[in-house]
């Protein structure tokens, strides 16, 4: 039978990377969160609203229609039917996401979202509340952690040839955004108490895929 699973913990810890590897072998659906509330700020960014304004925040993540769509070379992002795959990764999104991820409408409504998405199981999503929240029944729960350094070296990569900060700057940028991640009201990021703790440090995401893999076929075995 099918079983939900859930890989939680800090930004480029390679969460995405190692949940689109364990849903392609599983022919499972991959759900990133994260891409979620970084096209909710982008488009509130474009609105002109910053996080202090919460109730039209709320009101925007509300009515915004975001689509999760796999392809070829990676899942696409529609919002309100606009692809906008290439923009959510930028760098005002990524300092001010943490902020707009706070808003309590802005996280019940995505959670809500979250939910129906997973509701016919297998399916594999990632995020940073997911065991803990989202779904707290997911069979399989993973915290999946890397050591700052190797963290903002992944980051850093993904942000191609002209990155506009340094190394030093995007390390300080990822621990500012775990920081607030961890400190915040609602659904902070914590490892649920039956999360398995993985550490990807020095493994490929091949590898830690594998190791996950294998966890998920014998729980839906039994
Ligand atoms: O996973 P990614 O780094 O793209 O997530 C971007 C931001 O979205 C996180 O730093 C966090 O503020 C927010 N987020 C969240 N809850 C999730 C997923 C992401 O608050 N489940």
């Amino acid at each position: 039978s099918r079983i939900n699973i859930a890989i939680d913990g800090p930004a480029g810890a390679g969460k995405s990377t190692v949940a689109r590897l364990v849903a392609s072998t599983l022919h499972y659906i991959y759900i990133d969160t994260g891409a979620m509330y970084r096209t909710l700020t982008m488009k509130a960014l474009e609105a002109g609203l910053t996080a202090e304004d919460a109730e039209q925040v709320t009101r925007l993540a509300e009515r915004l229609d975001i689509t999760l769509l796999p392809g070829p070379e990676g899942q696409r992002v529609l919002a309100d039917g606009e692809d906008v795959t290439s923009h959510i990764r930028s760098l005002d999104v990524n300092r001010n996401v943490s902020h707009f991820a706070k808003i309590e409408g802005v996280r019940s409504r995505m959670a809500a979202l979250q939910r129906l998405m997973a509701q016919q199981k297998g399916v594999v999503m990632d995020g940073r509340d997911i065991g803990t929240h989202v779904l707290p029944d997911a069979e399989l729960k993973i915290f999946l952690t890397a050591s700052p350094r190797v963290r903002a070296e992944r980051r850093f990569q993904e942000l191609g040839e002209n990155p506009g900060v340094t190394l030093e700057e995007l390390e300080r940028d990822i621990a500012e955004r775990d920081r607030l991640d961890e400190e915040r009201e609602i659904a902070p990021l914590s490892r649920a108490p039956d999360a398995r703790l993985v550490d990807s440090d020095g493994r490929t995401a091949q590898e830690v895929a594998d190791e996950i893999v294998q966890w998920g076929q014998q729980i839906a075995r039994t």
